[in-house]
């Protein structure tokens, strides 16, 4: 890879769904870039995601993939934000059970958490920021929501950690479902990370002497 090469963009993941999907994003928006994940890199000493928000931890990573690899850098950082729990467990979505006990302990312990509580008070929020940070130390953070309520009975195989139990509000049409039971496709057009996603691939195509 030569220095600052504007056509490739470092995903600061190791994560090959998210390069996939970002791939696509930026694919769709005609940008003449390759993704390129982690696994695919040399490897460097990464950072501890230790802000108390989004957009810091996604711009923490991606400073360091742009200063390690001297790139072009993006990186994501996402959860869930529950309105009766204050907005958690905003930050700490993939550790709220414990440092690796995953996707599934995670999801029941919001469950007994939300017990007891009605449909109506469980609104909650999926909340995406995407930083995008250049090798000269240039800096843009994208945010996407994905506003919806919670259901305690999980539903649908599809989608990962809390969508069996996600409803959006914006919702194809038919039955309201939750995310777990949407398509990919289905999903991506109302997702918190597709919307970041859409920001910073503009973003990008103005970098990189498209316009905005
Ligand atoms: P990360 O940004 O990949 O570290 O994801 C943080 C955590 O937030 C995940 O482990 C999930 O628990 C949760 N999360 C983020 N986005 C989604 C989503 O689209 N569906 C379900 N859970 C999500």
């Amino acid at each position: 890879m030569s220095p600052a090469d504007p056509r490739v963009v470092v995903l600061a993941t190791h994560n090959a769904k998210k390069g996939v999907e970002l791939q696509r994003i930026f694919d769709a928006a005609g940008l003449p870039v390759r993704v390129v994940g982690l696994d695919e890199l040399a490897a460097y000493p990464e950072p501890a995601e230790t802000e108390r928000d989004f957009a810091g931890n996604a711009l923490i990573k991606a400073r360091a993939a742009a200063q390690a690899t001297g790139q072009l850098a993006v990186a994501d950082d996402s959860g869930i934000a529950v309105d009766l729990l204050n907005g958690m467990p905003g930050v700490r979505s993939a550790r709220w059970a414990g440092i690796g006990k995953g996707d599934e302990a995670n999801l029941r312990l919001l469950i007994d958490q939300l017990a007891d509580t009605d449909y109506d008070q469980r609104t909650a929020r999926f909340v995406c920021a995407m930083a995008l940070v250049e090798p000269g130390g240039g800096e843009f953070v994208a945010t996407g929501e994905m506003p919806g309520r919670l259901v305690l009975e999980p539903r649908g195989a599809n989608g990962f950690g809390y969508d069996p139990i996600f409803v959006a509000d914006e919702q194809p049409p038919g039955q309201p479902r939750t995310n777990a039971e949407l398509s990919p496709e289905e999903k991506d057009a109302i997702s918190h990370r597709a919307k970041a996603a859409g920001q910073v691939a503009a973003r990008l195509r103005a970098l990189l002497g498209g316009g905005s």
